[in-house]
C-alpha cells in the first residue's frame, strides 16, 4: 500500500453520512430528529456510508433514505422488509436499516413485519410511529386511539390500537427498543446498540406529526426511561410493556437468538465445493 493508501482516515462525522437533498418534512415535524439520530448512531460506530443500506417503503418517513449518503432503496408501500431481507441475505457484509412508518410498517407492511421478526435476519428496523398516516392528510393508523376524533373519523375509530412492541416480541424478534424523536442523542445510542445486536432489531420511535397531532408535541412531558434494565425473557418483557403507559424509553428486550441465515456451509460455498459434495 501507499504511504497515502496507509495513512488513518479521520473519523467520519454525523454529516458525512447526510446526502445533499434538503428534508421536506413539515416545520417541526419529529422525523428530523430522527435523522439526525441515524446519522450520529452510523457516525458513532464508524460504519462507511458505502457499508450501509437504507431501505424503505411509502410515507413520510421512508423518505430517510433520500437524505442519507447511504446506499438508498425507497420501494413500495409496506414491502420494505422484504426488499430488505432480500438485500441482506444477498449482501450479509452490508449494515442495513430499514426505515418506516406505523402505517406502512403496521398496517400495509403488517403480515412483513410479523415475518421479518420470525425470520430474525440481521437488520434493524426504525419505524417513526406518529399513531396517523401523515403524508395522505391524516387517517388514522394501526396505532392511533380508539377515540382520536378528526374530520376522517368523527368520533374516533373505536378501534383498538395495534401493539407493535409486544407484537414483535410474541413473532421473534431480538431486540425490542422504544425511542423518542426529542430526545437525538439518548435514540442515536439505542440504535447503535440496535445495530450492532444481532437479527432482528425493532426500534419503535416515536416522532410527533405536527401537522395532523399537534396534541403530540406534548409527548416530551410524557416520556421518561425505562424504570427497569431490559430483560432476555420474552414473556416479562412482553408483560412489562402490555401494562407500561407507551413513554418508557430504552432497550426493553435483548435476546440472543441467532440471526438467520446462520454462518452456514452453504453461505460460504462455492460452485465448485457444491459440485465436488453432490458429485454422483
Ligand atoms: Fe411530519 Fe406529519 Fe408533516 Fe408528515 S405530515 S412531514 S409526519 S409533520
Ligand atoms: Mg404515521
Amino acid at each position: 500500500a501507499t504511504a497515502e493508501a496507509a495513512a488513518p482516515c479521520a473519523p467520519l462525522t454525523a454529516q458525512d453520512y447526510k446526502s445533499d437533498y434538503k428534508p421536506i418534512w413539515c416545520p417541526g415535524c419529529g422525523d428530523y430528529t430522527v435523522l439526525s439520530s441515524v446519522t450520529k448512531a452510523l457516525a458513532m460506530l464508524q460504519l462507511r456510508p458505502e457499508n450501509v443500506a437504507v431501505v424503505s417503503g411509502i410515507g413520510c418517513s421512508s423518505r430517510i433514505p433520500a437524505y442519507t449518503a447511504c446506499y438508498g432503496f425507497h420501494g413500495v408501500h409496506g414491502r420494505s422488509l422484504a426488499a430488505a431481507t432480500g438485500l441482506k441475505v444477498a449482501r450479509p457484509d452490508l449494515t442495513v436499516l430499514v426505515a418506516s412508518g406505523d402505517g406502512d410498517g403496521y398496517s400495509i407492511g403488517g403480515n412483513h413485519f410479523l415475518h421479518a421478526c420470525r425470520r430474525n435476519v440481521d437488520l434493524t428496523y426504525v419505524v417513526m410511529d406518529n399513531h396517523v398516516y401523515g403524508m395522505t392528510k391524516g387517517q388514522p393508523s394501526p396505532t392511533t386511539e380508539p377515540d382520536w376524533d378528526s374530520k376522517l373519523a368523527p368520533g374516533g375509530t373505536g378501534l383498538r390500537s395495534f401493539h407493535p412492541l409486544v407484537i414483535a416480541l410474541a413473532s421473534g424478534a431480538n431486540f425490542v427498543a422504544r425511542a423518542f424523536s426529542g430526545d437525538p442523542n439518548g435514540t442515536a445510542d439505542i440504535l447503535a446498540q440496535a445495530i450492532r445486536h444481532p437479527g432482528f432489531s425493532f426500534v419503535e420511535i416515536l416522532s410527533p406529526c405536527v401537522t395532523f397531532r399537534p396534541e403530540q408535541r406534548g409527548w416530551k412531558e410524557r416520556v421518561h426511561a425505562a424504570p427497569v434494565e431490559a430483560t432476555d425473557d420474552p414473556a416479562r418483557a412482553a408483560r412489562r410493556i402490555m401494562t407500561d403507559d407507551g413513554f418508557n424509553l430504552g432497550v426493553l428486550y435483548a435476546g440472543d437468538r441467532p440471526a438467520y441465515p446462520p454462518p452456514a456451509r452453504a453461505a460460504s460455498a462455492t460452485v465448485a465445493d457444491l459440485e465436488t459434495e453432490f458429485a454422483p
